[in-house]
């Protein structure tokens, strides 16, 4: 099957998206260096954002479970990419949480420096989900993170988190306004999708899209 060929937004696509997420998912490892970065031959996909984005609360609306991915109780305390196993078909790295005001200069440089190293030496990440809280749009340290990228040529899809704080028209607003900013970064996809972790929206959507990814893997 070519990767043209999956209709991300097909019956058949939603479907397997659920079965996908509803099997099995296991913890398998947190990684604080590059060698401790485990080995794959899985499907990547990598979760991105800020502190307190809801990058927790969107892995385990994904996944169907409460706790898998725990929500730090103190931003920017959780320095390492968490590997979670989907299955056996898809490997989901939850990567750590950037712009807490607080952050040290050191940490900052640490958190550059092990994403820089798992971007640009991940052969099977696929797609990075890069979250953006719905209230809050873009921020610098998005582009930063934006940037970290493009310049490792990630493919990276950007996922409105909280869409369930925000009514239709200032989301439509800020959609077009992201997607003009998008246009100037090589390595963003053009699509973004809006979730809500606690409404339920844009969930099976988003399962679709990783799964179609997933397959591509198998198939491509
Ligand atoms: P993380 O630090 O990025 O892992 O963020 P968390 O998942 O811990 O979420 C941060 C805060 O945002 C928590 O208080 C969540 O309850 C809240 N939150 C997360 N997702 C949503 C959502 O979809 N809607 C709303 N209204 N709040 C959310």
């Amino acid at each position: 099957m070519m990767a043209e060929a999956i209709d991300i937004h097909s019956d058949e696509m939603i479907e397997a998206g659920r079965v996908l997420f509803a099997g099995a998912c296991d913890f398998v490892m947190g990684a604080a260096r590059e060698e401790q970065l485990p080995p794959t031959d899985l499907a990547e996909i990598a979760f991105a954002g800020r502190s307190n984005v809801g990058k927790s609360s969107l892995i385990n609306a994904l996944t169907g479970r409460k706790a898998l991915a725990r929500t730090s109780n103190t931003p920017g305390r959780t320095r390492e990419v968490n590997f979670f196993d989907l299955g056996d078909k898809l490997m989901i790295a939850d990567l750590p949480g950037y712009g807490y005001a607080r952050a040290s200069k050191t940490s900052i440089n640490n958190w550059t420096d092990l994403i820089e190293r798992y971007l640009k030496g991940r052969r099977p990440l696929r797609r990075v989900c890069l979250l953006i809280d719905a209230r809050h749009g873009l921020k610098d340290s998005d582009r930063v993170a934006m940037k970290l990228m493009d310049a490792s040529a990630v493919v990276y899809q950007i996922v409105l988190t909280k869409s369930d704080k925000i009514k239709d028209t200032p989301r439509a607003r800020l959609i077009a306004g992201i997607q003009t900013e998008l246009a100037k970064h090589t390595a963003a996809h053009p699509d973004i999708c809006a979730t809500s972790a606690v409404k339920g929206t844009g969930i099976p959507e988003l399962r679709a899209e990783l799964a179609a990814l997933a397959l591509e893997e198998k198939f491509g």
